[in-house]
């Protein structure tokens, strides 16, 4: 009797659309709750009357997952992407710069040469150093990873650089065959699926949340929107429903997608996921530069490892994707970590759009004449930081809840550093597995 309760889904954001959609073509009952009043969660844009577009996060998918959603036909192709590293006041393409300048060359050499004598990797700040050199490690990777993650290399896990495994050969074939083709072929953007030649970068019209739109077409109808999970029950280890808004729902399975630190407060009946509130994201600012001008950076993404800058990375969207602005304007996105609270998360919109220009000044020295005003948004879950300190929890969790019906999925229920697209395939097979554990196929 008890799987002839639908499967309770908490979020409508990719990872719960995408469950809902592969769970609702199996034939299983579904039921999504929403906390807010949207759906699509990180993945959704939002316009400005000037013509303006602003994505909350995600800024483009591949083709290969506009196929899988179906929004091929409304997709565009990037014209332009690459990313700068911005350093003493050089700017350094990534990689091939990187790996010209003598500097950072040697040392990596020197690295390699010797690393056959070093023991494994014991956190981030090692395993910057035995992959790039220590030059590079410290002068770059390490400063820009404590930026996003807001602690010290030392104190994260190895796996941080997992992030970053493809080999040389491979990277150096795409980025050939993203010349060749003329196509911004996908570079470090999935692990839970093969990079190709074929897999490249596209944007949908109408925005990123186009994608989350073509899912809850299939399901609109068993989604309810403002209706934050407050409690997820529990019998014996086994889930058994759910309560929203006040109200008890019985459930064969529930599939979470909030964030981890907040699951222990959810789960009732058991105190198996405690331990997890000490989990920990980084949050962060987004400050959306409106600007007159167009090309004003090196590069679509340019990083700036010194700490002198109050940002770790800015995004040129009106390079890369410049339908979302109008024409003889830009938009530049300046991602500043934080901690909610801070003084950069309590200053108003005005003084940290005055705050980036004024850093700005090194790369577009004639910003202050072409500002236009700026959109901020703000998230305190934008990153998860593996910190070693509950690295072997991390592991375990990713392997299962220890909790048998509850399953955690998409960036921030995995406290993953994914992207959409192994969000999207990560959670098929995981909803596969459900499927089988919870004897529903
Ligand atoms: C800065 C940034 C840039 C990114 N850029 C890219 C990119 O260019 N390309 C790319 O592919 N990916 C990108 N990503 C990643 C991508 O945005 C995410 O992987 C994806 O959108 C995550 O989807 P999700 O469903 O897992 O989580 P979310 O989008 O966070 O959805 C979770 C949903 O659950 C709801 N919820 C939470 N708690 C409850 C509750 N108790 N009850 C009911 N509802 C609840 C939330 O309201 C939310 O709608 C980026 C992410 C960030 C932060």
């Amino acid at each position: 009797m008890k799987n002839s309760h639908p499967v309770v889904l908490i979020g409508a954001g990719l990872a719960g659309l995408t469950a809902a959609t592969y769970l609702k073509r199996h034939g299983v009952p579904i039921r999504i709750f929403e906390a807010s009043k949207n759906i699509a969660g990180l993945a959704r844009s939002i316009q400005d009357p000037d013509g303006f577009t602003y994505d909350f996060g995600a800024h483009f998918i591949t083709n290969r997952l506009a196929a899988a959603v179906g929004v091929s036909a409304q997709s565009r192709h990037m014209p332009r992407y690459g990313e700068s590293v911005f350093r003493a006041n050089k700017v350094y393409s990534y990689p091939i710069g990187l790996m010209r300048s003598p500097r950072y060359l040697s040392s990596a050499l020197w690295t390699k040469s010797t690393n056959l004598f070093r023991s494994r990797p014991q956190n981030a700040a090692e395993w910057f150093s035995q992959a790039y050199g220590s030059r590079l490690a410290e002068e770059i990777a390490i400063p820009l990873t404590e930026a996003w993650s807001g602690a010290k290399a030392t104190e994260l896990a190895p796996s941080v650089g997992e992030k970053f495994t493809s080999s040389l050969p491979r990277v150096m074939m795409l980025l050939g065959a993203s010349r060749f083709t003329k196509r911004t072929v996908a570079v470090g953007y999935s692990t839970s699926v093969t990079e190709s030649p074929h897999v490249w970068h596209v944007y949908p019209e109408g925005g990123i949340g186009a994608v989350c739109e073509k899912l809850a077409d299939e399901v609109r109808e068993c989604i309810s929107l403002e209706s934050p999970v407050e409690a997820i029950h529990t019998e014996n280890q086994e889930v058994v429903g759910v309560t929203v808004n006040g109200k008890d729902y019985d459930a064969s399975a529930v599939v979470s997608t909030a964030p981890l630190h907040v699951l222990p407060k959810l789960v009732r009946g058991t105190d198996s996921l405690h331990d997890l509130s000490r989990i920990r994201y980084r949050p962060m600012i987004f400050v959306n530069l409106r600007l007159r001008g167009r090309n004003l950076l090196p590069n679509v993404v340019t990083w700036t490892p010194e700490s002198k800058y109050p940002f770790f990375r800015l995004s040129e969207i009106g390079m890369g994707l410049p339908w979302l602005v109008p024409d003889g304007h830009t938009l530049i996105t300046a991602d500043i970590g934080a901690q909610v609270g801070d003084e950069h998360w309590t200053k108003n919109d005005e003084q940290l759009g005055e705050l980036c220009c004024d850093a700005l000044l090194d790369l577009i020295p004639d910003i202050h004449s072409r500002y236009l005003g700026c959109r901020v948004l703000r998230t305190p879950v934008a990153y998860p930081v593996y910190l070693n300190e509950y690295e072997s929890r991390r592991k375990e969790f990713a392997e299962s809840t220890g909790i048998a019906g509850l399953y955690c999925i998409g960036r921030n229920g995995e406290f993953a550093h994914i992207l959409m697209e192994d969000v999207f395939w990560r959670t098929r097979r995981k909803m596969l597995r459900l499927m089988q554990e919870r004897n529903l196929i």
